[in-house]
């Protein structure tokens, strides 16, 4: 099938069936980079309520950078990858500071920017600028491990597909060409069952043509994560508890947590909540009552996460970290992890009364 060919057939099916989503269309480089951004590894169900909220609430780069990260944050809060607001904020103060407010429109300018891959950059230039550079996410990768008869996708054979796409791609309209090959991976080439019958480059694809298209790219077994058993504790000082902010380079950085850590090997949970406030903060905390536990899965690895109303035992907390004494009306100041609001939600239906 010729490139053009190609080109049409997708192209016209992409204008018909696209899902119309808040963002679809918009053409601001702004809110292509912010929804590229939120995308990642996160479902378009899931981000667009955020992306409705934070729209609102920052309709431009501008209003981003001269936002405190703790705005941000509360707003990405549950979303996950905290990494990216960071860099966003971080990448937002940049272009202003450096670029006149202005997102670059050369690769190696906008690629060297806090959070900006080759994928964002593909697709922020390519939807943004028009500029002919090809977007690989895991639905292209699939579709064109598809269309070529790839099995594995080898360093060789992602050569082979940047290629094609390279040479498939349309040069007036890269972003729509883009966005349609990412559509199609996910509303017709789907991991099981692709909608071939469908579908505007079935006339091009050996792995429908050889049947069992499903079996193209073969699965990579998933990696096993590991399980760990964390604690956690409201230390209550009167009708307030302390809360501390993580450090903005450590995982959930700039989040605010209540203090616990991991339980060791054959310690019990309260031996353990105990011994990691102990070795935090110098002192010991009176355990009062179990709030229960909640499960809770991460990129790399999950937790169950047990949860204790504590108190001070006589000596005042001295914390170096910045922190605050909290009311629970307060909560919703603050972004938390979802393991945290997990247990909150735990203690409203138990009742805030220690
Ligand atoms: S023909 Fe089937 S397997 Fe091939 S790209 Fe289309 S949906 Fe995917």
């Amino acid at each position: 099938m010729q490139t053009n060919m190609i080109q049409n057939r997708l192209l016209s099916w992409y204008r018909k069936n696209k899902r119309l989503l808040p963002f679809r269309d918009r053409t601001e480089p702004y809110i292509i980079w912010l929804v590229e951004i939120m995308l990642q590894q996160t479902q378009v169900e899931t981000v667009i309520p955020y992306f409705n909220k934070w729209i609102h609430q920052f309709p431009t780069l501008q209003n981003v950078a001269e936002a405190q990260l703790s705005e941000l944050l509360k707003l990405w809060e549950g979303l996950g990858y905290y990494a990216r607001c960071r860099n966003f904020h971080q990448a937002a103060i940049i272009i202003q500071r450096d670029h006149n407010g202005k997102i670059p429109e050369d690769w190696v300018t906008f690629r060297s920017l806090p959070g900006v891959g080759n994928y964002t950059a593909a697709a922020v230039l390519s939807i943004a600028y028009k500029l002919p550079y090809v977007v690989i996410d895991g639905n292209v990768k699939r579709v064109m491990a598809r269309i070529l008869g790839r099995k594995k996708l080898s360093p060789r054979n992602m050569v082979m597909i940047n290629n094609t796409l390279n040479n498939w791609i349309d040069k007036e309209n890269p972003g729509d060409f883009n966005q349609a090959m990412m559509e199609l991976g996910a509303l017709l080439c789907k991991p099981k069952r692709p909608n071939c019958t469908v579908c505007p480059l079935q006339p091009n694809c050996r792995a429908a043509a050889a049947g069992y298209p499903e079996r193209y790219p073969r699965k990579i077994k998933k990696v096993i994560r590991p399980h760990y058993i964390t604690v956690g504790g409201l230390i209550w000082r009167k009708n307030r508890f302390y809360v501390q902010k993580r450090n903005v380079s450590s995982m959930l950085g700039g989040l605010w947590e209540f203090p616990g850590g991991k339980v060791r090997t054959n310690e019990s949970l309260k031996t353990a909540l105990k011994e990691r406030i102990k070795e935090e903060f110098g002192i010991t905390p009176i355990i009062q009552k179990k709030i229960g536990s909640v499960e809770h899965a991460y990129s790399h690895f999950s937790i169950t996460f047990h949860g204790y109303h504590c108190k001070e035992n006589g000596k005042y907390l001295e914390s170096k970290t910045e922190h605050q004494w909290i009311t629970p009306r307060e909560i919703n100041m603050f972004a938390f992890p979802t393991a945290n609001h997990k247990l909150f939600n735990l203690i409203t239906e138990q009742g805030w009364n220690v």
